[in-house]
């Protein structure tokens, strides 16, 4: 058996390992809600960014980033729900959010974004966690969590989830989370708490890589929810 095999069986064995631990704990949100005086968010919103004919950032081995945002959105879906976070998705395939009439490439990207908008500012006490995978033309790799400034759970969020996806794909990741850009649509028409998760380097030829793989996906999904579960615990109450 191949060594790559070995290590994805490995992979998989421990990401069902922590999905029990996880399952075997249905209370935990509410727990951690009941500790943060009932603020915790109602409903996580999973946005898996890009889409359609937008397919985001693409690795010199032609990985699109909008597929490995969805892989990554599904599985933080999946892992949400094991623990009791009542989620929804913004896309749950590869198609973008436009509206029928919207014919060009441009028309549909701009409908898109306002179908996004309107569906998280649809929702009361959510929390907006937006999957991307990030590119650059000189040398960088990492994860890195970005978060709505001004906002206490997301600046709470974006440090526990960063901190897990150190723990969980690279122990040597020295990044830190850093406001989200102004002129990021989706944000500047929201104002729910939120973050953004740049889960690594497409530009990044090992980086990119990583990103493909199943187990690594499922990490980095499990830290984006282990991280939010530990900001709860840490909100002081309201
Ligand atoms: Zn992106």
């Amino acid at each position: 058996m191949k060594n790559e095999k070995i290590l994805f069986i490995i992979l998989c064995a421990a990401a069902f390992c922590a999905l029990l631990i996880w399952a075997v704990m249905p209370g935990r949100v509410k727990e951690a809600a009941a500790q943060n005086n009932g603020t915790a968010p109602a409903v996580m919103i999973i946005d898996a960014g890009h889409g359609g004919a937008d397919g985001g950032a693409v690795s010199k081995s032609g990985a699109k980033e909008s597929e490995i945002n969805l892989s990554i959105a599904i599985k933080t879906e999946i892992i949400a729900n094991l623990c009791g976070v009542h989620s929804v998705m913004t896309r749950k395939d590869e198609n973008s959010l436009h509206a029928q009439d919207a014919d060009t490439i441009r028309e549909q990207k701009v409908s898109d974004m306002k179908s996004r908008v309107s569906l998280v500012n649809s929702y009361d006490n959510a929390l907006l966690v937006s999957i991307h995978q990030n590119s650059y033309e000189g040398k960088a790799s990492g994860a890195q969590v970005f978060f709505r400034k001004g906002s206490e759970i997301s600046v709470e969020t974006a440090a526990a989830v960063q901190e897990n996806l150190r723990l969980a794909l690279c122990e040597s990741n020295s990044r830190v989370p850093a406001p989200i850009p102004k002129s990021a649509y989706l944000f500047s028409h929201t104002t729910c708490p939120a973050i953004l998760v740049e889960c690594g380097f497409l530009s990044d030829a090992v980086e990119s890589d990583l990103l493909r793989e199943d187990g690594y996906q499922t990490r980095a999904a499990l830290a984006i929810i282990a991280g939010y579960l530990a900001a709860l615990q840490e909100q002081p109450p309201s």
